[in-house]
């Protein structure tokens, strides 16, 4: 049979069952598991029988969510981790060396600019950061100590997209590991492995859980580089809770209609906004006046549930719009079944320098929502009444 279609594949991975012969997969909810005798138990430790040990190296619930992540991302390997961070950070500890140097995108998640501001220098390992639009200067940016280039796309929250194939040919040129956040894409709409990436990391918290419960992370790709990371998480126990892996199996059965339907919306109201008075800006991936258009439907399959805007008056217009939405969630979270508004100048990206917020195309007046999956109308509905409060 050929491989199974994507949407195939995330109801029909075959997993472990009980003896029960259950239709749905039921929660191990175990810390360890026994032994026939001493044989099986001795050739269990010593590997030569792969069969689950301790629930923090692996589960039946968490081996469903890490064999369903690595057929929608065409990995080899992966290994799930208590949420995004765990997995960033864990990536990272297991690959990288006292030395080393980090090649990031200048956009990215708060707390991994954290991770490589505070906390992996005290390693003695340096990450410089890369203009995603102008990959014309990375080379010049490439020491001898470089091991790994990181990035996101689309980028939070300003929506630059990177062009991923660009960047594994550099990767390769100059022999480096190239990892991408995949969060905002999601596994349904872009498969970076395609395009040389060694690594995917993915918060599960997002458009992968869809419904605002559970913390979740995972890593997937190259069977070599996981073989490290899944004994660096054996050792240092960032595991991914047998509950949340059940959640987050269940969430990715329905993941390709979600997504479809948050970018259904999306595109309604990046459209709606463009021709709002109140709005100097839009950015959506799948916009034609998007800077990065062509490389989004390049390795996109479609242009995501974030759209990010700018009102006029800047700090104050948009603090404004926040306090005018009636239906629409203030909120710091994204990909979930509730549209959530964000202002990330004093939110999210408050402690940035305003030269750095700047670089990353956070203006004051810049506004991320996360569109959900309220019925259309309302949504609008809702975004017009704050906007119109405006002019
Ligand atoms: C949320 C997020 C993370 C971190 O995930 P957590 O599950 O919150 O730890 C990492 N990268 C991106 C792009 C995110 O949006």
């Amino acid at each position: 049979m050929s491989p199974k279609k994507f949407e195939t594949s995330a109801v029909r991975t075959q997993v472990e069952r009980s003896q029960h012969d259950e239709h749905s997969v039921p929660l191990f909810l175990t810390s360890s598991f026994v032994f026939e005798d001493a044989e099986e138990m001795r050739a269990s430790f010593a590997e030569e029988k792969k069969r689950n040990v301790y629930s923090r190296f692996t589960n039946p619930n968490t081996n469903e969510f890490v064999e369903k992540i690595c057929q929608m991302e065409g990995a080899e390997e992966g290994c799930a981790f208590a949420t995004g961070m765990a997995a960033v950070f864990g990536t990272f500890a297991a690959l990288l060396n006292s030395g080393d140097h980090i090649l990031s995108a200048r956009a990215v998640f708060g707390s991994t600019h954290g991770l490589f501001t505070k906390f992996l220098p005290k390693w003695n390992i340096q990450t410089t950061y890369f203009d995603v639009a102008d990959l014309d200067r990375f080379e010049e940016l490439v020491t001898p100590n470089t091991k790994v280039i990181y990035a996101e796309s689309p980028t939070n929250p300003g929506l630059q997209v990177l062009d991923l194939e660009r960047l594994g040919v550099l990767a390769k040129k100059h022999n480096l590991i190239l990892i991408i956040d995949n969060c905002f894409a999601t596994p349904y709409l872009q498969q970076p492995m395609d395009f040389g990436a060694d690594l995917v990391i993915h918060s599960a918290t997002k458009l992968i859980d869809g419904q605002g419960r559970v913390l979740g992370g995972i890593t997937v790709g190259r069977a070599d580089l996981m073989e490290e990371i899944t004994a660096f998480a054996r050792n240092t126990g960032p595991a991914m809770s047998p509950f949340n892996a059940w959640t987050l199996s269940k969430s990715l059965e329905t993941l390709a209609l979600r997504v479809d339907r948050h970018c259904d919306n999306a595109e309604k109201v990046a459209d709606f906004l463009l021709q709002h008075k109140a709005v100097e800006e839009v950015r959506f991936p799948f916009h034609k006046a998007h800077p990065q258009y062509a490389i989004a439907k390049k390795q996109m399959k479609r242009g995501g549930n974030i759209v990010a805007f700018q009102v006029k008056n800047g700090i104050e217009g948009g603090k404004q719009f926040m306090d005018n939405v009636a239906m629409c969630s203030r909120s710091s979270n994204l990909g979930d079944s509730r549209t959530i508004v964000t202002q990330p100048s004093i939110s999210t990206h408050s402690k940035l320098s305003v030269e750095d917020r700047l670089a990353v195309g956070i203006t004051d007046g810049l506004i991320r929502i996360s569109v959900g999956l309220e019925h259309i109308d309302d949504i609008i509905g809702d975004i017009k009444q704050a906007l119109d409060k405006l002019v």
